[in-house]
């Protein structure tokens, strides 16, 4: 054992001076190492010993920059490290040094080599190039064979000489290792020992803490520890000497080669990014899998609540299109006086002058009747038979409304039945209706019960046509239920085309030639912002019910992300020990989620689509979704899942490698 001091001729190439460490308040303060003097020379092999607790893990943390000391000053080549901003300490480690802890720090999800390339992956190296070194330094400590191998399936031994392979790729300048050997059989410490002198012989100055005596041994000079103080405090070369050979040293600062990076570089890291993104989704799928379901189901809401609104009002719009051509709907306005007469007969009169006019085709009536009022039921009342109440409509009609209203009405027989029914009553279904009362075709015995009255059903409406709401009716004979003072008849006037806007001017006039404004008539466009603003509630119900859906997608990934974050505490160390900086740690996770936003937002809009295609085929609409549609379910999966990962990306950026990684 030679305990030499370095000698005054060569440069320390780290400098401690009166460094100290202290953990607690200020006001119990405990300290882990105190009035520290050390200097490490260019190529030295330095072995630092002790016992446990003595403060060995700290020394060497501060020295590789991973912590910073409470006290005192540390110098690399000359430079004080206090006065280095974060993005040079992450430099120095990234290019400087190496690092090889007692646990290996292997990520378990990752082969071999992808692992061995960790530091140059921080570094952005270019691929070939990494591929390259990965494969010497594999070579060197014996594992090239077990290149493809993931972390997980390596054995103790093995995962060491990785993580010595892992700082070997970089070429560092100067190795720090913490205990290397102190989980290994003696036979992997031997050969760990090896790698070290070899390693040594190429002029790389290795920091080595161990309390083993044989590696101790291996090394050039051994420096004892206990209780945080140096047993043998060391003479430094005067500060004066260093300065002229930092003078006539004409060796560069370490610090000056931070150079600006380049654009190559940053894509080669910002691709990298994307790569640990994508590798640790892959690493957890199932989860990742439910993640982006989560993200799914809201973002495809979201496509399909645009979709659907977009498909109505364009539903809606071409029907509207069409009756504006050749609709007037004419009635009795609510100031007009109701006349004592209003029987079906004056109705008649009424039609008739209507009909009367120049380039009207048809006048069909349709009065609404109160469905509380008649109360209409399968089954007879009083027969302890309870019923849901009727929510269709109950109509009224004369045969050329339906007729007007292009309704297929079977048997075709049943039209001329409601015009004249010899003073009975009957009645025909909407099919939505009839399959909600049982009555699946129209046969002898079948009826309903309309105000306590059994009315024969005689036809069922197949297709309602122009007029959606015959699907869901009751509709009878309007002679037969002939309107009552509450109730107000509606002439539904089919016109030539182009006639609606001529007619609504006459009508009320060929009505009462006295008082036409008793009577009101609507052309379609009046009805057009009703219609719309119906169809927007349900766009807006949809999309509100979407947007919760991406919250709670949102705040799942974000929970789950956070464990992910507390899982890979020591894999985030080890990073940040290799040098990467925070904002690329928390890159990292943004891009996560990232991922999974866009993932469950792409699948979303498929979804969406298809829910839409699906929706319109069974309403017989025609589909129609704009592209923006689909954009908009993509980006709000990726807004969510980049809002998602914003919170955990912070706390792993933050984390402290030092903590991390000692256990
Ligand atoms: P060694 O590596 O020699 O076993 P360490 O350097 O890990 O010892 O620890 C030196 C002393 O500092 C120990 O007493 C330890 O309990 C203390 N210490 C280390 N880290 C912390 C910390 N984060 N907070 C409080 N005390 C700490
Ligand atoms: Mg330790």
């Amino acid at each position: 054992m030679n305990m030499l001091a370095p000698s005054p001729g060569r440069i320390p190439l780290l400098r401690l001076e009166g460094i100290g460490r202290f953990y607690g308040g200020a006001d119990l303060p405990t300290a882990a190492l105190q009035d520290v003097n050390l200097e490490i020379c260019e190529g030295e092999f330095v072995a630092i010993i002790g016992p446990s607790g003595s403060g060995k893990s700290t020394l060497l943390n501060i020295l590789g920059l991973l912590d910073r000391a409470s006290d005192g000053k540390y110098s690399i080549n000359g430079a004080d490290v206090s006065r280095m901003a974060e993005k040079q300490r992450d430099w120095l480690r990234s290019r400087m040094f190496g690092f090889v802890f007692q646990a290996s720090h292997v990520i378990v999800d990752e082969s071999s080599a992808r692992n061995a390339a960790l530091g140059l992956r921080v570094q952005g190296v270019r691929h070939v190039e990494r591929e390259l070194e990965v494969t010497k330094a594999l070579l060197r400590v014996g594992l090239l064979h077990r290149a493809g191998v993931l972390g997980k399936n390596l054995s103790g031994g093995e995962r060491q000489r990785l993580a010595l392979a892992r700082a070997l790729a970089t070429k560092p300048r100067i190795l720090f290792a913490d205990e290397p050997t102190g989980n290994l059989d003696s036979v992997n410490t031997q050969s760990v020992i090896a790698d070290l002198k070899a390693l040594n012989r190429t002029g790389v100055t290795i920091v080595v803490i161990t309390h083993d005596p044989i590696v101790a041994a291996a090394a050039d000079r051994q420096i004892v520890i206990d209780d945080g103080r140096l047993e043998k405090p060391e003479a430094l070369g005067s500060p004066a000497l260093a300065a002229v050979h930092e003078h006539m040293g004409g060796r560069p600062d370490p610090t000056e080669a931070l150079s600006p990076t380049s654009l190559w570089r940053r894509l080669n890291l910002l691709m990298d990014d994307v790569c640990d993104a994508l590798a640790s989704l892959t690493s957890r799928a199932g989860k990742a899998l439910l993640l982006i379901l989560a993200f799914m189901l809201g973002s495809g809401g979201l496509v399909a609540s645009v979709g659907l609104s977009q498909s109505a009002s364009a539903q809606v719009s071409e029907r509207l299109a069409e009756a504006a051509l050749d609709e007037v709907q004419a009635s009795r306005s609510p100031s007009g006086v109701q006349p004592a007469n209003a029987d079906i007969a004056a109705l008649r009169g009424q039609k008739g002058k209507i009909e009367d006019l120049h380039g009207v085709v048809a006048v069909g009536l349709r009065v609404e009747l109160a469905t509380s009022e008649f109360r209409p039921t399968r089954f007879q009342p009083n027969r302890g038979i309870q019923e849901d109440d009727f929510a269709g409509s109950l109509l009224a009609v004369d045969s050329t409304f339906l007729d007007i209203s292009q309704a297929v009405v079977e048997p075709a027989s049943a039209l001329a039945l409601l015009d004249n029914s010899f003073g009975k009553p009957v009645a025909i279904l909407g099919h939505d209706t009839a399959a909600r009362l049982g009555i699946p075709s129209v046969g002898p015995g079948q009826k309903i019960w309309i105000g306590g009255q059994p009315v024969p059903v005689v036809g069922i409406v197949q297709q309602p046509g122009r007029n959606p709401v015959l699907a869901d009716s009751i509709i009878l004979g309007i002679s037969a239920y002939p309107s009552t003072a509450s109730d107000n008849p509606l002439f539904v006037v089919r016109t030539l085309p182009g006639f609606p806007a001529p007619l609504a001017d006459v009508i009320p006039l060929a009505l009462d030639a006295a008082h036409p404004e008793h009577f009101t008539v609507n052309t379609v466009a009046d009805l057009r912002s009703l219609r719309k603003g119906v169809n927007n509630d349900l766009g807006l119900l949809i999309s509100v019910i979407s947007w919760l859906l991406l919250a709670l997608a949102c705040l799942s990934a974000a929970t789950s992300m956070y464990l992910t974050v507390q899982t890979r505490r020591s894999e985030i160390a080890l990073r940040r020990a290799l040098g990467m900086s925070r904002s690329s740690i928390g890159r990292m996770f943004i891009f996560e989620g990232l991922l999974v936003g866009l993932g469950g937002g792409l699948a979303g809009g498929a979804l969406g689509v298809l829910g839409v295609l699906a929706f319109c085929l069974s309403q017989q609409w025609t589909p129609v979704l704009g592209p923006e549609a689909v954009w908009t379910g993509v980006a709000a999966g990726a807004v969510t899942g980049v809002l998602s990962a914003t919170y955990p990306a912070i706390a792993a950026s933050k984390a402290d490698p030092a903590q991390a990684i000692r256990a």
